[in-house]
């Protein structure tokens, strides 16, 4: 399995990990705690932002005309 490059939430760690744990899942290992990897996050939130732009432009259309 390759590496895959993690973020920790709780504790701020950041790094590279083996995932361990389903869904790409890892330990960190400064707490202990599961983390995921930081692309989902990024992929996730870059996705709802442009779900937002959408909807704030329908939105805009449908108030104006
Ligand atoms: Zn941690």
């Amino acid at each position: 399995m390759p590496q895959l490059p993690y973020a920790c939430s709780i504790c701020g760690w950041k790094g590279t990990e083996h995932p361990t744990e389903p869904g790409d899942g890892a330990m960190c290992p400064n707490c202990g705690c599961l983390v995921y990897p930081r692309a989902w996050s990024d992929s996730w939130g870059l996705a709802i932002l442009l779900i937002g732009v959408c909807v704030g432009l329908v939105a805009l259309v449908a108030f104006t005309f």
